[in-house]
């Protein structure tokens, strides 16, 4: 479905992505893992048109996706959960929730589609039911992750990007939302998972990639990357993690 060939990503003098090669067929869950700096953020960008200056071929189902502005990319089907969540604050969680229907509500016909949406969205979190009618600044960090994702549905994605979900949340929370995108996957949604919970990630994905400094290092099938020891010493920090917490593991907690 998403098929990234020789992948060089530029902000300014800095190549933040220095050929990388990433494929994700559908009904996929795939995790990037990296730490911080390793070039997660800017791969999602330069998927979602929201880099200008970057080489290489990104295709989704066979189309090249250079030049294409985001909205053009939202509407061929990708969708995008960005870091730090990017929530409009002061409107409503509804009007966020039917913000991420945007390109779709223009079209009268799709009024009743994009209604059944926001039933499936508020029936996969419910909280956010509750919360219909309060500004969406005023959520905790959970639910404004949990809004941020059902923003993204909302869209009715093929491919669903979410860039580290996890961050700043408790272990519950982050095993809530990863257990959702278990459940969105099983429901036959394409999902890319960028992460530093690499442990989770992984848990969770089918198959992984880990990016170091622009390049990725090592890649395979989830399960095999968990049990590789290299990776267990150096990313998942193996002794350490033998006494922390399975599910919030910091990438190179050993350093
Ligand atoms: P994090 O997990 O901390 O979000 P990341 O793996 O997502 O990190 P990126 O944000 O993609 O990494 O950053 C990759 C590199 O590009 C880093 O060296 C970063 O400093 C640099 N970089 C990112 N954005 C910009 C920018 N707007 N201008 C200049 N350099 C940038």
């Amino acid at each position: 479905m998403l098929n990234i060939q020789n992948l060089k990503c530029y902000h300014g003098r800095i190549q933040a992505i220095k050929g990388v090669d990433l494929f994700i067929g559908k009904g996929e869950l795939v995790t990037l893992v990296g730490a911080n700096g390793s070039g997660k953020s800017t791969l999602v960008q330069a998927v979602c048109g929201l880099l200008n200056e970057w080489k290489g071929e990104i295709r989704f189902e066979n189309e090249l996706l250079a030049g294409l502005k985001p909205s053009s990319i939202v509407k061929r089907g990708i969708s995008m959960v960005p870091e730090g969540r990017m929530i409009f604050s002061t409107l409503s969680v509804l009007d966020n929730l039917k913000l991420g229907a945007y390109t779709r509500y223009r079209k009268k016909r799709m009024a009743e589609a994009v209604e059944n949406d926001l039933q499936m969205v508020l029936d996969l979190f419910p909280v956010l039911k509750d919360r219909a009618s309060q500004p969406a600044g005023t959520l905790s960090g959970g639910e404004q992750q949990m809004l941020a994702i059902g923003r993204a549905l909302m869209a009715r994605p093929k491919l669903l990007v979410l860039d580290e979900p996890s961050v700043g949340l408790a272990p519950l929370l982050v095993r809530k939302i990863l257990s959702t995108l278990e459940q969105l996957r099983n429901q036959g949604l394409t999902i890319l998972l960028i992460e530093q919970n690499a442990h989770a990630a992984l848990e969770i994905a089918d198959r992984g990639y880990v990016i170091e400094t622009g390049r990725v290092v090592l890649e395979g099938a989830a399960s095999d990357l968990l049990n590789d020891e290299e990776l267990k010493k150096v990313y998942l920090g193996k002794d350490y993690c033998e006494s922390y917490p399975k599910n919030f593991i910091p990438l190179r907690c050993c350093n």
